[in-house]
């Protein structure tokens, strides 16, 4: 059966439409059915801008990958690799990633290989005659390096490490629950319940601290409650800055989950207002106004639709 188009919340996607609406209508409808070939132009054209990544974001990605495999081989008693295959693996992917969108070769699969948006755009830091580009790439080589190494040596993370995989709740799945009607994304990086009953929700950060961080973890608290039963007061989430080894305890308790329900409620309702149906119409993107030019702009993939570039 053919994917419809609905709408759905989570915190990037409410995140978005804060940023720049613009962007969230690119993102949720402007690209919808943009995969398909043949079909629409401006619709493909959208899509395969969406599809790109940035270094930042990748990085994070391989970060996030090579944990969960981590635990997927400690998960099937296979043996842990060795600090240095850890290392290397990662590092290795970076480097795959970031020829597979220099040669092109992205076009193949544009859903599923990487397409760097600094290459699209051609943009100074990737400049290689300058030494830009390899500058550039040392940083995401080193914050990939110490983001796993972080993950390995912090003392804060050895009950993660240690958990039992029977007591394992969740490891970087995706999945949803049902808020007043509306599907809500939830991925959390991973939880286990603890020997009390607790719930202990982790989230993997390579980037700097960010005022939404902490709600998503009130998010997660939420999909504890309706998918394992979790008593709120007994969820603890960890935001772990992996790059600087700071960790970020949140106890939302009952009264900060019923918080951040009110702020998807409200979220919901501004996103519902302004709601139609990508599979059947397109929509008014000037009901979804441009943002100044600015930072946002800076590193945005829709640059070229909205003259930024
Ligand atoms: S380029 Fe700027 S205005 Fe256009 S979608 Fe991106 S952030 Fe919004």
């Amino acid at each position: 059966m053919a994917i419809q188009h609905e709408l759905s919340w989570s915190a990037s996607r409410a995140g978005t439409f804060v940023a720049c609406p613009r962007k969230y209508y690119l993102d949720y409808y402007g690209s919808w059915l943009g995969w398909q070939q043949g079909g629409d132009p401006a619709r493909r054209q959208a899509w395969l801008l969406k599809k790109m990544t940035r270094m930042p974001m990748l990085a994070g990605q391989i970060v996030h990958e090579a944990i969960e495999a981590w635990f997927i081989a400690k998960r099937e008693g296979r043996p842990q690799p060795s600090r240095q295959e850890f290392l290397d693996t990662a590092v290795g992917a970076l480097r795959e990633h970031y020829q597979v969108s220099k040669q092109g070769k992205w076009r193949r699969r544009p859903a599923k290989m990487c397409h760097l948006a600094e290459h699209h755009y051609q943009e100074e830091r990737i400049d290689e005659a300058s030494g830009a580009a390899a500058t550039y790439g040392t940083r995401y080589k080193e914050r990939i390096i110490a983001s796993l190494e972080s993950f390995l040596d912090m003392p804060e993370l050895a009950p993660v490490r240690e958990a039992d995989p029977s007591t394992w709740l969740a490891c970087e799945d995706m999945t949803t629950f049902d808020f007043e009607g509306t599907k809500v994304f939830a991925v959390p990086d991973f939880a286990y319940r603890a020997e009390d009953g607790s719930v202990h929700i982790w989230d993997w950060k390579t980037g700097s601290p960010r005022k939404a961080d902490e709600f998503q973890l009130q998010v997660y608290a939420g999909y504890a409650r309706d998918k394992w039963g979790a008593d709120p007061d007994k969820v603890i989430g960890f935001d772990v800055y992996l790059t600087t080894r700071e960790v970020v305890r949140v106890e939302p308790g009952a009264a900060g989950l019923d918080g951040a329900f009110v702020r998807i409620s409200e979220s919901l309702a501004e996103m519902k207002s302004l709601h139609f149906n990508a599979d059947f119409e397109d929509g008014d993107p000037q009901a979804f106004p441009l943002i100044e030019p600015g930072f946002e702009c800076s590193s945005c993939n829709y640059r070229e639709l909205c003259d930024r570039v």
